[in-house]
This record gives C-alpha cells, sequence and structure tokens, in this order.
C-alpha cells in the first residue's frame, strides 16, 4: 500500500492513538466535574493547549478547542462578522481558500456582506501588494490560507497582515494554517494574525479536532450557546481524548519541522524530476520552492480524467487524490484561478507526501501512472 494523499488526512501516530487510548480507558472523566476524575481530564487538555500554543509561540490562553478547522474557521469568520461586522461590510480573501472558509464568506456574502476575492498574478502566484491594495476604511475582516491545499502554494500571509495591522490595526486578520502548521513555520509573532484555523488529523492526530488561535482582546460572538466549556465561546463537553491526542502529536513534530521540509522537499524534488521525463504531463504547482509547499504536488495526466487514473491507481494500491477531498470530485475552481485550462484540470493529481514517502514508492507510482497512459487511452 502507497499512502499519497496525506494534504487529505494522515496516519494518526502510535502514540498519538496511545494517548487518547490513556484518555479513553483512565482520564475518562468530565473536564468540567469538580472530583479527581474530572480534574484529571482537565489536566490532559491543558497540557494538549499548552503543548499547542507553545508551538505557536503563544499563550495557552489563545488557545481554543473545536471539532476540527472547519469549525476553527465558521467560528472565526462568523464570530468576527456578528461582533465586528455592524457598520463596516467589507471582506478580503483570497480566490483559491478551502471549501470550510469559501462557503462560509458566501453565506456571509448573502448576508450582505461585500467579499473580494484576490486572484493570483498571469504566474499563479499572489501579489501581496494585491490584497493591501482592496483593504480600506470600510474593511473588517481578512482570510488568508497559508498553504493552499490543491496545488501547495504558499500565499504572502505574513506581508498582508504586517501592512495591513500598520495602516488598518482594527481589521480583523484570519489564516488557515492547516495545511502549514508542523510543516512550515507558524508563529504568532510572523504571522500577525488574530485568528488562526489548525486541525489535527493532518498531522498526524485523529480526525475531529482542531483549533483556534484567538489573540487576546479578539471577540468573537459564539455560534453555539450552552454550557461555559472553552470560556463559554464554543461550549460543550470537550473530546479530551482527541485534544490529548492533538496535543502528542504537536509534541512529536515541533522539533523537526525544518529536517522534515528538507527531507520532504527532496522527495517532492525526485518526483517532479521522473515527471519532467515522462510525456503528456503538465505540473500544476509552482515548483519554485518559495511559494511551494514540498508537501504537495498537483500535476495533470493529459487526456486520462482525474477519478479514471485514481481508481486505476487505487486497483494498484496506490492512494493518490484527484484534487481537494474535501470537493468530493467537484470541482473547486482553484486550478482555473491559476491558470489552469479546464481540460488539464479534468485530469489533475494531488500527489501528498509524508515524511515516511520513500523514493521507490514514488518510482513505482511513475510505473503505474506509465501504465496507465498506456491502458487507458481508450477510456479517453
Ligand atoms: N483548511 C484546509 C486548507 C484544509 O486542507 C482542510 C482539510 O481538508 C480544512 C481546512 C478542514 O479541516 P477539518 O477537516 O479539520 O475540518
Amino acid at each position: 500500500m502507497i499512502y499519497l494523499d496525506n494534504a487529505a488526512t494522515t496516519k494518526p501516530a502510535e502514540s498519538v492513538i496511545r494517548r487518547a487510548g490513556e484518555c479513553l480507558t483512565e482520564h475518562f472523566g468530565n473536564p468540567s466535574s469538580l472530583h479527581k476524575f474530572g480534574l484529571n481530564a482537565q489536566l490532559c487538555m491543558d497540557e494538549a493547549r499548552k503543548i499547542i500554543s507553545g508551538s505557536l509561540g503563544a499563550e495557552p490562553d489563545n488557545i481554543l478547542f473545536t471539532s476540527g478547522a472547519t469549525e476553527s474557521s465558521n467560528l472565526a469568520l462568523r464570530g468576527s462578522a456578528s461582533a465586528y461586522g455592524k457598520r463596516k461590510k467589507k471582506i478580503i480573501t483570497s480566490a483559491v481558500e478551502h471549501a470550510s472558509v469559501r462557503s462560509t464568506l458566501d453565506t456571509l456574502e448573502q448576508q450582505g456582506f461585500e467579499v473580494i476575492r484576490i486572484l493570483p498574478d498571469e504566474n499563479g502566484r499572489f501579489q501581496a501588494e494585491d490584497f493591501i491594495r482592496a483593504v480600506d476604511e470600510n474593511t473588517f475582516l481578512i482570510s488568508m490560507m497559508l498553504v493552499e491545499n490543491e496545488t501547495g502554494r504558499i500565499l504572502p500571509v505574513p506581508e498582508v497582515f504586517r501592512r495591513v495591522r500598520k495602516k488598518y490595526p482594527d481589521v480583523i486578520l484570519h489564516c488557515d494554517a492547516v495545511q502549514a502548521y508542523m510543516k512550515i513555520p507558524v508563529k504568532t509573532k510572523d504571522l500577525q494574525a488574530d485568528l488562526i484555523s489548525l486541525s489535527a488529523h493532518k498531522i498526524h492526530g485523529i480526525k475531529g479536532v482542531g483549533a483556534l488561535y484567538i489573540r487576546k482582546g479578539v471577540r468573537l460572538t459564539p455560534l453555539l450557546t450552552g454550557g461555559k466549556q472553552e470560556k463559554s465561546i464554543r461550549p460543550g463537553t470537550e473530546s479530551v481524548p482527541l485534544i490529548a491526542g492533538f496535543g502528542e502529536a504537536v509534541r512529536l513534530m515541533q522539533n523537526t519541522i525544518p529536517e522534515r521540509l528538507e527531507a520532504v522537499q527532496t522527495k517532492k524534488d525526485y518526483l517532479l524530476n521522473l515527471l519532467s521525463n515522462m510525456p503528456e504531463i503538465s505540473i500544476n504547482s509552482d515548483t519554485d520552492k518559495n511559494y511551494s509547499s514540498p508537501y504537495i504536488l498537483n500535476f495533470s495526466v493529459k487526456g486520462i480524467r482525474s477519478e479514471i487514473m485514481l481508481h486505476y491507481l487505487e486497483q494498484k494500491e496506490i492512494y493518490v487524490s484527484s484534487g481537494s477531498a474535501c470537493s468530493k470530485g467537484a470541482k473547486s475552481g482553484v486550478l482555473s484561478a491559476y491558470h489552469v485550462p479546464d481540460n488539464l484540470a479534468d485530469c489533475a493529481v494531488r500527489v501528498s507526501f509524508s515524511e515516511e514517502t520513500s523514493l521507490q514508492e514514488l518510482d513505482t507510482l511513475v510505473q503505474a501512472i506509465a501504465e496507465g497512459q498506456k491502458n487507458l487511452i481508450h477510456k479517453k
């Protein structure tokens, strides 16, 4: 089995499963309970909160646990629209956001907010200037992802946020850092964000848990009403096993970000080189390291539709993605934002690496694609 769909989800680390198991079997109390079992569960959460906040260079108080990045971004965007969008109505975002941000902003637009979606330039790169130029006195929110999940492009979030904060200090700055966290450095002091969405299952944690970093002083209107958990901003009994597992995943990964980055870059370069020697392949990711995460490579196998190639590879137990896993095969429009023509976008394959991906696995993938090019010709 060759798993090359790590941007969709990663395999939970053994120590993460162990830690979650401890919380299920031993520390199963409700963290809000006042007795010993409650306290122990609370301590498990405190530890995770400390690890995750520390990894960002923030304080435990800044971290709110959620059910995943989708909820984090919904809370960040809807919560700040409700708290800060009474007089000012303008929101700036990129044209390539994940559905969790894109659809949430579509909904806010339907409710009367003005949403400006910034496109990349003719080279498929985002220019900080284009975001900054769009900000004015009526703007209350900017939402930008740090690493885009279909092609791995890096957006100039630190530059945009730093410059906007100087000129318009009241604008709320949200960053979806899901595909960046624990892969490239993500520090609050560099990012200058007010709100950062994170997800555990992209970093060898478990599905169903995420976090929202909230800068001190930022007010969010809660999406839910209920008890006093997570300062009443996110009421409901916390999933202690998942949260403790999230903390363990970060503990495991936080000290090896540069080493893993370099190792994964070697693998991406290796695959890029193999693909460059094949006919009818077109690369959709940016190949410049400064503009692209090494963890994702998107390319098109001309004339063979994504799903056909995906299932052909699946028969050989090679697992890739046809683009964004969340879009379930539906076109997201992200590739067309980068000027990829429809006939190539329909044939896109996303390979997303992990630290465990081996060069032999990439050889096998390329062989299988070459075979596919021969065998699938009639299915064009
Ligand atoms: N943001 C990005 C960039 C993603 O890739 C994903 C996952 O696909 C999400 C948000 C959603 O994360 P979650 O599955 O934790 O809701």
